[in-house]
């Protein structure tokens, strides 16, 4: 075996010959010389072939997968060719993409990278700076996503979400379905959501969509009604449940800002305990919370209870028991004379044809919660983002509709 071929073997390099390579040890860079297979030169826009005019005199480098702590630059002439549609063009590079100035196999293993540790760490592995890596991500992304369209949608969920230290939202749309993201964008208001449902969905599209999740604010479900006309709406549960939370919240509050200073010791550390899901309780919670009742903050107690009762209604399965459940919790809320709790069962009552349908379709909002979950790792995981767009490339990347990583050419899938 000559000493290119097994370069070649080595470095898996398919569709292209080395015609050379040399080592810069003071760089720890290796230079390879390579040539595409086929003699004739294709147009990168239209991929036909043709007439060569001239080869650049200058030599293109384009970025390769680091190897062995060394980086590794192909290095080769392209032509100019003569297209009958596109007219003088460089002829297309089968490793790259047009204009890019590092490999599809470098593009993969970034992608590859980016979704499964943090771009700081990503960047140290292909030693690259943080910016080009978030450059030629947003790069790459956006070229595979372009003149994708969504298919097959039929339940919705639509959320907002938070960037850039709380300060921004944008709004995010789910295939509940496929459990995948399909779009993002700036704004938490209805002419945001007005943007997705005019621009995106064809009219067949929209008056497929069978079921569809949000939360209460009227944006989206005004948005929902005017744009789906079959869908059933149904209220996320997760913000049903972080309402009710808010409701026992003010009874604490208002408890605590009444207490002296002995009643305050026993309402310490209540905040938390409330907000815990039963089935997260250990036995010393639930003991704790009981005692309320004897020590005098019967109302804390009672927003308790009532909220654990609540509880039960996302275990339902049939439409009628859930709405005899609904209208018997509302009546012993309303009797319980605690404010908050009572707004909140005016919410309930307002929203009740957006919550019953929950019990049959109950899967919907499970899927929104766990993509919520993810988001929140990716947002985690980078401390946060500052813009939309970088944002949004890591969503799509880990969750969005289109397998990103796949859009790239088998051949050049080897890290
Ligand atoms: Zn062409």
């Amino acid at each position: 075996m000559s000493i290119l071929n097994f370069i070649r073997n080595l470095l898996q390099i398919k569709g292209y010959r080395v015609k050379g390579f040399t080592f810069h040890n003071r760089f720890k860079e290796l230079w390879l010389e390579v040539k595409p297979y086929k003699n004739g030169a294709q147009c990168p826009h239209c991929g036909r072939r043709g007439k060569i005019i001239r080869t650049l005199v200058t030599p293109r480098t384009w970025r390769d997968v680091p190897v062995c702590g060394r980086l590794v630059f192909l290095v080769y002439c392209p032509r100019e060719i003569k297209c009958k549609a596109h007219g003088r063009v460089q002829e297309s590079i089968p490793w790259a993409a047009p204009y890019s100035r590092v490999t599809l196999r470098f593009e993969y293993a970034l992608l590859t990278y980016c979704a499964m540790m943090t771009q700081k760490a990503a960047a140290q592995l292909l030693h690259i700076s943080q910016s080009t890596l978030s450059d030629i991500l947003h790069r790459t992304i956006t070229s595979a996503r372009e003149g994708h369209r969504i298919r097959g949608l039929r339940h919705i969920g639509i959320d907002e979400i938070s960037y850039c230290k709380g300060r921004k939202y944008a709004t995010i749309v789910y295939d509940l379905e496929r459990s995948c993201v399909l779009w993002i964008g700036k704004g938490k208001g209805r002419e945001t959501i007005d943007r997705f449902f005019a621009d995106h969905l064809s009219r067949y599209q929209r008056k497929q969509i069978s079921a569809a999740c949000c939360d209460m604010g009227q944006a989206y479900i005004g948005a929902i009604e005017y744009w789906c006309p079959n869908a059933t709406l149904i209220l996320d549960r997760f913000h049903v449940v972080k309402a009710l939370n808010a409701a026992v919240d003010e009874v604490r509050k208002e408890q605590w800002r009444e207490a002296d200073k002995e009643g305050k010791v026993t309402l310490k550390g209540l905040r938390w305990l409330l907000y815990t899901h039963p089935s997260r309780r250990d036995k010393d919670d639930v003991k704790r919370l009981k005692s309320l009742y004897m020590n005098g903050n019967r109302r804390i107690h009672r927003a308790w209870v009532l909220s654990d009762e609540f509880e039960q209604f996302w275990d339902l399965k049939d439409q009628a028991v859930a709405k005899e459940f609904l209208g018997n919790w509302c009546k012993t809320a309303n009797m319980s004379r605690l404010e908050p709790i009572k707004k909140f069962v005016k919410t309930v009552k307002k929203h009740e044809h957006r919550l019953i349908p929950f019990v049959e379709l109950g899967l919907t909002n499970a899927v929104a919660e766990g993509l919520n979950r993810i988001i929140k790792i990716v947002k985690n995981r980078a401390s946060g983002f500052r813009t939309l767009e970088a944002f949004s490339d890591m969503i799509f990347l880990t969750i969005g509709d289109l397998d990103i990583p796949g859009q790239i050419p088998p051949a050049s899938r080897t890290i």
